[in-house]
């Protein structure tokens, strides 16, 4: 399944924090690190994160 819901984010981020939007599949606050690549997935709520520049090829128009 590849129905996940990606958040980009800006090439200089660092650290992303996931509250899982809200309403029934939301959850408690947690900090996401991009410790090793240019995506991080939320572990509470598989949300993919993205920066920018990972995501160039495909130029997602969603873009918030
Ligand atoms: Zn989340």
């Amino acid at each position: 399944m590849d129905s996940r819901e990606i958040v980009q984010v800006e090439d200089d981020t660092d650290t992303v924090g996931c509250d899982g939007g809200g309403g029934a599949l939301g959850h408690p606050l947690v900090y996401l690190t991009f410790d090793d690549g240019d995506v991080v997935d939320c572990y509470y709520c598989s949300r993919r994160f993205a920066k920018a520049r990972a995501l160039k090829p495909k130029n997602p128009a969603e873009t918030q």
